[in-house]
């Protein structure tokens, strides 16, 4: 049986299924990755430089550069697309129990996934904080700021550096964001991992958690990543093609659950 026909079998069987995303599943929408061959680092790799929060606190003009990448970013005007929608789908089997994605686009609540489900390890482009007093505003509300000629915005409450309420090098993740990201990788019989280089840490160690609790591990992926050896199928296709196949013979009430202890 090939890949995808074996993995679409394991979602048509399994009752608890915990999907991670990266950024591979909404290059489709416009959205770029970054370690992809058309990804914002593999075509400028000093713009990772960008992405350390020592560097944002140190240096005003990051911060204002940052601001205008913020104010152009490609999520304001993005859709979502089938890969997105595929997922709504699986969701509405009641097999979808936890949906940890490491992008800030927000394109899977506005393809129509419950908020609830939806776990944003890396935050949200959609949002800004405050990195003094944690204040947490609009991110438009901010661009207004931003478009009104206040190239480095500062918290209008503790006069603080405001910052995109995403998750920079350097910069740890919430912990009850990634508790709850651990359980969900911990709770599922089937652990797909779409669209992600699987480089980013802790984010990736989610498939030793799911794979080390029992779960069938899966990596959706146009490139090689360091889970492929370890997972149980690779699915080296393109997203929003393959992720709909994948989970259209999703059905609640088929077969057995599939933990293998
Ligand atoms: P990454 O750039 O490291 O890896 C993306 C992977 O997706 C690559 O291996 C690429 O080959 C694959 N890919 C791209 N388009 C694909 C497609 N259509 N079909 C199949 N595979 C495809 O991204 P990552 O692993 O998510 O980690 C990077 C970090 O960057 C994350 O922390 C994330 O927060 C952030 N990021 C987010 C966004 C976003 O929100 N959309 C965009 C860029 C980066």
């Amino acid at each position: 049986m090939d890949a995808e026909r074996e993995v679409s079998s394991w979602v048509a069987v399994a009752e608890r299924i915990t999907v991670l995303t990266g950024a591979g599943i909404s290059t489709d929408s416009g959205i770029p990755d970054f370690r992809g061959p058309q990804g914002v680092w593999t075509t400028n790799p000093g713009a990772q430089r960008m992405f350390s929060l020592e560097r944002y606190r140190a240096d005003r003009d990051v911060r204002v550069q940052a601001w205008r990448n913020r104010r152009d970013h490609a999520a304001w005007t993005a859709r979502p697309n089938a890969g997105h929608r595929a997922l709504v789908g699986l969701e509405h089997t009641g097999k979808l129990r936890a949906l940890v994605t490491q992008n800030i686009d927000g394109l899977h609540q506005r393809a129509g996934s419950d908020p609830s489900i939806v776990i944003e390890i890396h935050g949200t482009v959609w949002q800004a904080e405050c990195l003094e007093c944690r204040d947490v505003q609009p991110m438009r509300v901010v661009l207004a700021r931003v478009d009104a000629g206040d190239e480095d915005p500062a918290c209008l409450d503790c006069g603080g550096l405001l910052k995109s309420a995403t998750i920079s090098f350097g910069q740890a993740l919430r912990s009850d964001v990634l508790r709850a990201a651990v359980r969900a990788a911990t709770d599922c019989d089937l652990f797909l991992a779409v669209g992600s280089s699987l480089q980013v840490h802790p984010a990736a160690r989610l498939c030793d958690v799911a794979s080390g609790a029992g779960a069938r591990l899966v990596v959706v992926n146009a490139q090689p990543t360091p889970y492929d050896a370890a997972a149980d199928a690779v699915v080296r296709a393109p997203i929003s093609t393959v992720l709909p196949a994948l989970v259209v013979t999703a059905r609640s009430d088929a077969g057995g659950p599939v933990n293998r202890r």
